[in-house]
């Protein structure tokens, strides 16, 4: 391992999928797996979760047409729906269920031959106004969907929340309740099939929301929903979780450096005493966020030690201390590990735990262990 690396445990995957599992337990699973499984590579993890969840979220047709190409069976939803210039025939093509938010999309699912049978989700917008029908329209649209011969029936419902990470938040109630309204308002009931509005903040904070299906993203991965240091549920580990993604690499080299000497671009910090510099190959051209708070702990051989100096582009400087024992080619962990959970990184970049995840870039190689 010479290079930075995304550690993945499958085992920890397997046990938040079962955690999961039990505190919902007449719920299905939808695993979201997009934006490359939040970076943990979305292939092997659907190959891996394909007999254990219930279904697959993903954001666009692509990433539905790969999964289907490697061969994963179980449904996959597309929660951005088709978009207007994709051809909605695809989705009878790779099996592929889609979310349905706008007109747009009911026009044209009516215009595919009837012999096909494409299976949707109703999305209604109870509160989070980025996508979905207007619940004073939701109704109409629903029955128009409805009459559409090549969509298969029973239909689908689903909703998302905007504050279910804010446990004292009013608006996720209001926005069950309207979900539940809407529910009242179909007369044949034999057009609803299944209901989902939980993703991770609301299987783990409302269990009102939990309903048929629940859609785990972050939750998957191990990682909390919720902010860092909030009501004792700052971390995965701490909800139950076990954290997926272990983010490291190694030493480059190690140098000696007088005190008073300056390090890196700009000149941000300088040692206030003689010591020992760890230079990790590691940089924001990984993924690594440049603009962190200087003196960000990271994990070697057993301890924390404070990164100095700007992150570069390829490269970090971590202060050793006089007297290690730490030489080149030591691992060096980021995040991922019990001391150093992703959330708390978060916190000292001040990103959420979902963009640390998905911003690690292509040069990162994912390695999958026990
Ligand atoms: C991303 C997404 C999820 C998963 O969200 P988490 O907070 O990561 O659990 C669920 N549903 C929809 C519609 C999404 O876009």
């Amino acid at each position: 391992m010479s290079v930075a690396t995304i550690e993945v445990s499958l085992t920890a995957l397997l046990n938040n999928v079962a955690y999961l599992r039990k505190i919902c337990p007449t719920s299905q699973i939808m695993a979201i797996v997009k934006a490359n499984a939040y970076s943990h590579g979305k292939e092997k993890v659907a190959i891996l979760l394909d007999n254990y969840v219930d279904y697959f979220g993903v954001a666009r047709l692509e990433e539905g047409i790969d999964l289907r190409k490697k061969g994963i069976q179980s449904p996959i939803v597309l929660l951005e729906g088709f978009f207007l210039h994709d051809d909605p025939s695809l989705l009878q093509q790779y099996g592929l269920e889609t979310v349905i938010h706008c007109s747009q999309q009911i026009d044209a699912l009516a215009r595919l031959p009837k012999t096909m049978s494409i299976s949707c989700w109703f999305k209604i917008d109870t509160g989070m106004h980025r996508l979905g029908f207007r619940i004073d329209q939701a109704v109409d649209y629903f029955k128009q969907l409805a009459c559409c011969e090549a969509v298969k029936k029973p239909i689908n419902i689903i909703s998302h929340f905007c504050s279910a990470d804010n446990l004292t938040a009013n608006e996720t109630m209001t926005q069950i309740s309207l979900f539940d309204r809407f529910i009242d308002q179909i007369d044949d009931s034999s057009l609803l099939g299944k209901q989902t509005i939980a993703a991770s903040g609301g299987i783990l904070a409302w269990s009102e929301s939990h309903r048929d299906v629940i859609r785990p993203g972050i939750a998957l991965y191990g990682v909390s929903p919720f902010d860092y240091n909030e009501d004792g549920k700052a971390t995965g580990m701490q909800l139950g979780l076990r954290p997926v993604m272990t983010f490291k690499s190694e030493i480059i080299t190690i140098r000696e450096h007088n005190k008073n000497e300056a390090v890196g671009y700009g000149q941000i910090w300088r040692s206030e005493q003689d010591t020992c510099l760890g230079v990790v190959a590691m940089g924001y051209g990984d993924g690594y966020p440049r603009d962190i708070l200087p003196g960000t702990p990271v994990w070697i051989n057993g301890r924390l030690v404070p990164i100095v100096g700007r992150v570069s582009m390829d490269m970090i400087l971590i202060d050793l201390g006089l007297n290690s024992d730490d030489q080149a080619g030591d691992e060096v962990i980021f995040w991922g590990n019990e001391a150093l959970p992703v959330e708390k990184i978060a916190a000292y970049s001040g990103m959420s735990a979902y963009e640390l995840l998905t911003r690690i870039t292509e040069r990162a190689k994912l390695r999958y262990v026990d």
